[in-house]
């Protein structure tokens, strides 16, 4: 029996959602100490926005599991830092405007496991907030949006109520926090979210967005991700994870939950500066690491909640060859590659099924945060993973992440069993 992290809720229905619609590494940059926070500045495209003082600069960081406390300095690098910061308000950001419409769903009566709308109202919700804080952020830099919303829908007649509750969600999110004062129309919304349209590519800086990984598990009241990366050259520079409802304290054999109460995460790492996690919504981080083990027999997996995502009975040959001993954990989203970053299992497998293509927003941010932290990423073949060819990843065997000691025989194990299957469909 697989076991699963979440909180568990009640689902049902809101009256507020009640409308019905619709690598190769780049080499290491040095890690300097943090800037103080930089004046906010008043970007075009939002008129009513002002600056207000920052509430709160990052506090001491410390190691996850020794708690042993070390300079803050080793969490920026030179190259990336104001981006990096900007990353970590605009995804708690839009992880705010999530929880809101995931409690609101989850507290009604009526069951609605079939109604999209919330999901979509958050979507667009979540797409439309990182993008206005990032180009209120940065505002003097080039902005490229690779994500996964377009406002295609959202311009069509049925949707004015939609979309006129996807804008006062997003105002109300801005005004409930109080770092921008700032009030945006329908028409800024549509803005903000379309410029989410970029293609990507191997030349220069694009941010990669998944505004809310996990859809399904967001709708169950699992683990969902707002996941926020960003590309330069065609390489994942930077990358964070915010994870509303994964356990603060490790999952690992704890039957998918975690005894503590605290709960929500965000996880962030940027290229040659290691990976952190902090509580979401609170400034002070730790540095996180992969688990060291070398024995498959000791090492528990990840795959997708979702056996459509993924293909279960592949992992479970791969898991017997190895000789894992732990049920896989099925989770949802890109909160598994923060779980694996903090060690809380160390193998994650992703098989989907034939024809589908993976889309960089789905493992950009996961990607790195993993990568930071001692681990490695690849393709069933063993290569790493291309962010650099557009929107979709191009491979199609499936995807491996775990520790560097473990990859070659989990990649042997890998190739074997889908030798395996290969050769007994074609007996068929
Ligand atoms: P997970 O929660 O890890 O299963 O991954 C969630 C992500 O899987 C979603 O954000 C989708 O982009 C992606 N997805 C959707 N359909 C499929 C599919 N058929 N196979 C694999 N991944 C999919
Ligand atoms: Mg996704």
């Amino acid at each position: 029996m697989a076991t699963r992290a979440g909180i568990r809720l009640t689902h049902g229905r809101s009256p507020l959602l009640a409308a019905s619609e619709s690598s190769s590494r780049p080499p290491p940059v040095p890690c300097l100490p943090l800037s103080k926070p930089k004046p906010y500045r008043r970007h075009m495209l939002v008129p009513l926005w002002r600056p207000l003082a920052p509430r709160s600069s990052p506090g001491p960081s410390s190691s996850y599991r020794t708690g042993f406390s070390s300079p803050v300095a080793s969490m920026s690098s030179s190259s990336y830092e104001k981006e990096l910061a900007a990353a970590k308000k605009a995804a708690p950001l839009a992880a705010r405007l999530c929880q809101t419409v995931q409690k609101a769903l989850l507290k009604s009566d009526i069951q609605s496991k079939e109604d999209k709308s919330p999901v979509t109202v958050a979507d667009y919700g979540s797409q439309a907030i990182v993008s206005l804080v990032l180009k209120m952020e940065l505002p003097s830099e080039k902005f490229s949006l690779v994500a996964e919303e377009d406002s295609a829908d959202l311009q069509k007649d049925e949707s004015q109520e939609t979309l006129r509750r996807i804008t006062d969600l997003v105002n109300d999110t801005f005004s409930s926090d109080g770092t921008y004062s700032i009030s945006v129309s329908e028409e800024d919304v549509l803005v903000a979210i379309d410029s989410g349209k970029s293609e990507g590519g191997p030349h220069g800086r694009h941010w990669v967005l998944d505004p809310i990984d996990g859809t399904k598990g967001f709708l169950r009241g699992d683990q969902y991700a707002i996941a926020l990366a960003l590309l330069d050259e065609g390489r994942v520079v930077l990358g964070v994870l915010a994870c509303p409802n994964l356990p603060f304290t490790s999952i690992a054999n704890l039957d998918g939950h975690s005894s503590e109460n605290q709960t929500g995460c965000l996880f962030s790492a940027q290229t040659g500066c290691g990976a952190y996690m902090q509580l979401l919504h609170e400034p002070s981080a730790a540095k996180i690491s992969v688990c060291a083990t070398e024995n498959p027999a000791d090492a528990s997996f990840f795959e997708s909640y979702e056996a459509a995502h993924s293909l279960h009975d592949l992992s479970g040959a791969i898991a017997k060859k190895l000789g894992v001993q732990a049920p896989p954990v099925r989770i949802d989203s890109q909160a598994k590659y923060g779980a694996l970053a903090r060690g809380d299992g160390a193998i994650y497998l992703r098989f989907p099924h034939k024809g589908y293509r993976e889309k960089i927003w789905d493992h950009a941010a996961g990607s790195i945060v993993v990568t930071e932290a001692g681990g490695i990423a690849s393709d069933a073949a063993g290569n790493n993973l291309d962010f650099s060819k557009g929107r979709y990843l191009d491979l199609d065997t499936g995807i491996i992440v775990t520790n560097k000691k473990l990859m070659p025989s989990v990649l042997n194990a890998v190739q074997e069993a889908i030798r395996e299957q290969t050769q007994s469909a074609s007996l068929l």
